[in-house]
């Protein structure tokens, strides 16, 4: 079978970096979140992906547990994305701050990411009743990422066109369309911007039902693949 892209071809991974990129800027927190659990493979997946055209690195993380309590789910998934310059100065952080909306932040200063229960989504600055986070900092290879998509059943992992793209535009919408870290399409009859959830997977093709906001119903495809997703009007 040929291999699933991570990433889109404009983008280039970069293969050694230092930590040192995360530590130096930011301090990491827990409230009522349990630690991940290494043993378990749990922890915080990273890689760093450079943009020639933008001459900007981004940092991609994603806080990964085997579970999520309530609602109950296996395979949970929080990301945030470290953006910097080429010099490696920091520009900006999008975090998930909750059902995969994206916030961003400018800070200068050291910034304080707490996770919180339940739902595993960042708060900025939070200490009060917060403990040090623990966690293990792992190699987001490709093989994980495959693993995460392609796995059996309804995969979890509903981030994969802003994984591929991390400077894609809908990380960064303001206003009634807020930034999102999910997966969107759009409504083949009225254009509405639908956020998707799990999908079912057939081979490397990702397939949902869906009603936009105007009652329209549509067929979502994602094609791993050619890493496209489109919108097919149903009969
Ligand atoms: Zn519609």
């Amino acid at each position: 079978m040929k291999l699933v892209p991570t990433i889109l071809p404009k983008y280039q991974l970069v293969p050694d970096f230092s930590l040192t990129l995360l530590f130096d800027k930011f301090r990491f927190y827990r409230l009522l979140a349990g630690n991940p659990d290494r043993n378990n493979a749990e922890g915080i997946y990273i890689r760093l992906v450079y943009s020639d055209e933008r001459q900007e690195y981004c940092l991609q993380a994603v806080n990964y547990y085997r579970k999520q309590i309530f609602p109950y789910h296996v395979n949970d998934y929080h990301p945030f994305y470290v953006y910097y310059d080429s010099n490696y100065n920091f520009i900006r952080l999008r975090y998930d701050s909750g059902h995969h909306y994206a916030k961003v932040l400018t800070e200068t200063g050291t910034i304080i990411l707490t996770l919180c229960f339940p739902w595993h989504g960042y708060k900025i600055g939070k200490r009060f009743l917060a403990l040090p986070y623990k966690t293990s900092f792992l190699n987001l290879n490709d093989d994980t990422l495959r693993s995460w998509w392609l796995q059996a059943g309804k995969p979890q992992f509903k981030l994969r066109t802003k994984f591929v793209d991390p400077w894609h535009e809908g990380l960064a919408m303001q206003g009634a369309v807020k930034g999102n870290f999910r997966d969107e399409v759009h409504c083949p009859l009225c254009n509405a911007v639908e956020l998707l959830d799990t999908m079912e997977l057939e081979d490397t093709i990702f397939r949902v039902c869906l009603e936009c906001q105007n009652g329209h119903r549509f067929t979502a495809i994602y094609d791993a693949m050619s890493m496209n997703i489109m919108s097919l009007k149903d009969h």
